[in-house]
């Protein structure tokens, strides 16, 4: 079966391979030396001055940043489930909150922020997410960071990059605190999360007793640690190294196609071609996605979200629940939506380093089950349009 959910996605061969090695002691100066090449890795990739580890799932993450970085009054923009669960850990933590809250399919504005900051000074905060996965949709967190901190220069900017991280360049000039999972775009098991740190969040953590940090998740105690490439509590280890494995496999996609980068073998990593391998990688994945979009269309299907974020295809379906059940008889596993929205929509994932022959077969069976379904009847034009679109294939070529 082909798993074509927005997380977890599949482990690669390599990647699984690097995890099968015995476990090893995490004071060690051999797994130091693995977790600086991951510290490495991970501050290319965020483009940020500061990164940690920690042996969480995503969420973790997102209690750890609010409950340290919040001081006085949180601001949460709610798009969908994720967008939600900020006011939940809000509420878990009596942190002082307010939300702006719109229907699954729309974005919320710069401006529509900003009147909400001028409203209410006491809020120091904001927390949103880059993609919101419960309906594909991309916010413009960029934009919204710079006119937030052009109004209050304090404000602290928490945006959850679970499902953009990996997927596409992601400018952290104006974020604070960007944090990602393991299981999504990295392609690694669930279990670890990422939180890149800006100068500000940096001064903040160092400045201040924490606040509500607890023991576990304290930021400073990790700080004091990861910077010396070991970690408070006992690290994932096995993820760490997996994640190095995946910085080799971006790095060989400088000057090799993903074929041959995903058996590249084992090298030190190199700030310039990892860098240029991410470029190489978001340029994938996004042709994917405008493939596959541009497939959708040819099939007269439409997308749930307002904005798209390139992590997934949402389409908006009545029949969602029988194509999705259609299309694990052809080997295809689609995700199906969240709540209200759980049968109405349908999301197939980009993330993560995916070959065109898989995911155009995902098209082929979307097509097979629309036709099975009588919804539509079958004559390959979805693949065409996909294999056409991906390799810039004329028509009438
Ligand atoms: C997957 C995901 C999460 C993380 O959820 P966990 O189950 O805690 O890993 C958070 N935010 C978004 C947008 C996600 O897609």
């Amino acid at each position: 079966m082909l798993l074509f959910t927005p997380g977890p996605t599949p482990t690669p061969e390599s990647i699984r391979q690097s995890m099968a090695t015995p476990t090893l002691h995490h004071r060690t100066p051999e797994f130091e030396s693995i977790f600086a090449q991951a510290r490495l890795g991970l501050k290319v990739m965020l483009g940020m001055p500061e990164v940690l580890m920690l042996a969480s799932s995503g969420t973790g993450a997102m209690e750890a940043a609010l409950t340290q970085l919040c001081k006085s009054k949180l601001l949460s923009i709610s798009c969908g489930k994720f967008g939600q669960r900020w006011g939940k850990i809000a509420q878990a933590h009596a942190i002082p909150h307010t939300e702006i809250a719109r229907e699954w399919d729309t974005p919320v504005s710069a401006q529509e922020i900003l009147e909400a900051l001028r409203a209410d000074e006491s809020i120091d905060t904001i927390a949103l997410q880059v993609c919101e996965s419960a309906g594909g949709l991309r916010l413009d967190v960029e934009s919204i960071a710079r006119e937030a901190k052009a109004l209050n220069r304090d404000i602290i900017i928490i945006a959850d990059a679970i499902t953009a991280m990996g997927v596409e360049p992601i400018d952290t000039t104006h974020i604070d605190a960007l944090i990602g999972g393991s299981q999504k775009a990295c392609m690694l098991p669930p279990g670890m999360s990422i939180i890149g740190l800006s100068q500000m969040a940096l001064g903040r953590i160092e400045r201040s007793a924490p606040w509500r940090a607890g023991l576990y998740f304290s930021f400073a105690q990790e700080l004091k640690n990861q910077r010396k490439n070991t970690t408070a509590w006992t690290a994932p280890t096995t993820l760490i190294i997996g994640l190095v494995r995946y910085f080799e496999i971006i790095q060989a996609l400088a000057d090799s196609p993903l074929e041959s980068a995903l058996l590249t073998p084992s090298a030190p990593l190199d700030e310039k071609r990892l860098e240029q391998g991410f470029q190489a990688a978001y340029a994938h994945t996004k042709a994917l996605a405008l493939a596959t979009r541009e497939a959708l269309a040819a099939l007269s299907l439409s997308l749930y979200p307002k904005s798209p974020a390139l992590a997934m295809s949402a389409i908006a379906h009545a029949e969602s629940a029988s194509i999705r059940k259609a299309m694990k008889g052809f080997g295809v596993n689609v995700a199906a939506g969240q709540d209200h929205i759980k049968d109405s929509i349908f999301r197939i994932n980009h993330m993560g380093l995916i070959q065109a022959y898989e995911a155009s077969f995902v098209i082929n069976a979307l097509e097979l089950s629309l036709a099975k379904l009588n919804l539509r009847s079958f004559d390959g034009r979805g693949g065409a349009v996909f294999l056409r679109a991906f390799y810039g294939i004329e028509k009438g070529a």
